[in-house]
C-alpha cells in the first residue's frame, strides 16, 4: 500500500512553490524601505539601479535553486518511500489482548507515529466488539492518550463522542469533580488555498526552464574557470621572483644534462664518468660513478664532489637525490633527478 509516495510531479510543483515563496521574499526585503538597502561608495542607489542590482542578484539565487532541485527532490521522495516501507513491513505485535474479555485482538489499522515518523502505532478492536481499543507501537508499547485536566480543579475531564456537524467536529469535555466543561470544535474541512493570481508569473521568473538552467550551469562553471586562473595569477604575482628564478633556470634534457655534467668535470681530477640507463619512473633519476684519482680521504672526497655538483646545479632543473654521494675504493656513486613540474621547481628554490 502506498501511501506517501506521490508522483514526482508533486514533489517538483512543491519545490517550485518553496523557490517562489523564497524569492518574494527577498524581494519584499530588498525594496523594503525599513530594510536597509545596498549602498554604492556609500550612495543610495536609485530605483532603477536597485532593481537591477537585484536582478543581477536573482540570477545567482535562482540559478542555484535550480542546480539543486533535482537532489532535494530525489531526497524528498526517497523519505517517503521509506515511510511506506515502514508502514509497510513492520509487523503488528502479537498476543494483543482485550482488557475486557481477555480475546485475542485483531489489528485493524496502523499509522507512523513520532515527530520523525520513524514508529508505527497499531489500533487493535476486540473480535467480541467490546469496548476500548487498543493502540499498540510494534514494540509491544502501549499507547496512552494524555488525560485532559478541568482548568478549574485539575481533576480529570470524560469526553462525550465526537459529533459531527457542518463538516466540523465538536466533543464536549466534562469535568468528573465539579461542574466545569468546554467544548472543543475541529474543522473538518479542507482548507482551500487562497487565489495567487501572481502564481504563473513569477514561477516564469524564479523558477527556471531546463534550457535556462543549463546556461546557468555553463556560466557557473566559466565563472569558477575565470577565478581560477585568477588565482593563480596572484599566486605568481606574490611569489614572482621565486617564478623569476623558474623561468631563468636551465631546462636540461637528459643528453644535455649528460653534456652539462661532463663539462663541469673536465678539468677535474674526477675521470672515467659513467652513466646508467635513466629509471624513467615516475620521478626520472639517473645514477652516475666516477672515479677520484686524488682524494685519499673517503669523507672529503664524497664532500668535495657533493659541494662541487651542488653549486653547478643551482643553475638548472636537476638536483642530487638526497642519499648523497657514496664513495667505495675510490670509485664515488650517487643519483640525479629531474624536476619537470613548475610547482615542483618553485618547491626546489624554496
Ligand atoms: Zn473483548
Ligand atoms: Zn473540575
Amino acid at each position: 500500500m502506498i501511501k506517501y509516495l506521490k508522483p514526482k510531479q508533486e514533489y517538483s510543483d512543491l519545490y517550485d512553490k518553496t523557490t517562489i515563496s523564497y524569492c518574494r521574499d527577498m524581494e519584499k526585503l530588498w525594496f523594503d524601505p525599513k530594510h536597509k538597502p545596498p549602498k554604492h561608495k556609500g550612495k543610495n542607489l536609485s530605483k532603477r539601479q536597485l532593481a537591477s542590482l537585484f536582478e543581477f542578484q536573482l540570477h545567482f539565487i535562482t540559478g542555484e535553486k535550480y542546480l539543486k532541485k533535482e537532489e532535494v527532490i530525489n531526497k524528498w521522495m526517497q523519505r517517503d518511500e521509506e515511510r511506506d516501507r515502514l508502514l509497510e513491513e513492520t509487523p503488528p505485535p502479537e498476543l494483543i489482548r482485550c482488557g475486557t474479555c481477555n480475546s485475542l485482538m485483531e489489528s485493524e489499522s496502523k499509522h507512523l507515529w513520532g515527530d520523525k515518523d520513524d514508529r508505527v502505532l497499531f489500533f487493535f478492536v476486540c473480535p467480541n466488539k467490546c469496548l476500548h481499543n487498543k493502540g499498540v507501537f510494534d514494540n509491544g508499547e502501549v499507547w496512552k492518550s494524555t488525560p485532559t485536566l478541568c482548568e478549574k480543579c485539575n481533576s480529570e475531564m470524560t469526553r462525550e463522542p465526537e459529533k459531527v456537524k457542518n463538516k466540523i467536529a465538536i466533543t464536549k469535555y466534562i469535568c468528573t469533580k465539579c461542574d466545569h466543561s468546554f467544548i472543543d470544535k475541529f474543522d473538518l474541512r479542507t482548507k482551500k488555498e487562497k487565489p495567487d493570481p501572481n502564481f504563473e508569473k513569477d514561477k516564469a521568473r524564479f523558477c527556471l526552464s531546463e534550457e535556462k538552467g543549463y546556461k546557468y550551469l555553463d556560466f557557473k562553471r566559466r565563472m569558477e574557470g575565470l577565478s581560477e586562473i585568477i588565482d593563480k595569477h596572484k599566486e605568481k604575482e606574490k611569489n614572482k621572483d621565486l617564478y623569476d628564478k623558474v623561468g631563468k633556470l636551465k631546462k636540461l634534457t637528459i643528453p644535455q644534462f649528460k653534456e652539462f655534467i661532463v663539462s663541469i668535470l673536465k678539468d677535474t681530477h674526477y675521470s672515467n664518468l659513467i652513466f646508467d640507463k635513466p629509471d624513467m619512473d615516475r620521478i626520472v633519476s639517473l645514477s652516475f660513478t666516477l672515479e677520484d684519482s686524488k682524494t685519499e680521504n673517503e669523507y672529503e672526497s664524497s664532500a668535495n664532489l657533493k659541494k662541487l655538483l651542488k653549486e653547478k646545479l643551482k643553475e638548472t632543473n636537476w638536483g642530487l637525490m638526497s642519499e648523497g654521494i657514496n664513495y667505495r675504493l675510490g670509485i664515488l656513486s650517487g643519483r640525479f633527478r629531474v624536476y619537470e613540474k613548475e610547482d615542483d621547481l618553485v618547491k626546489l628554490i624554496k
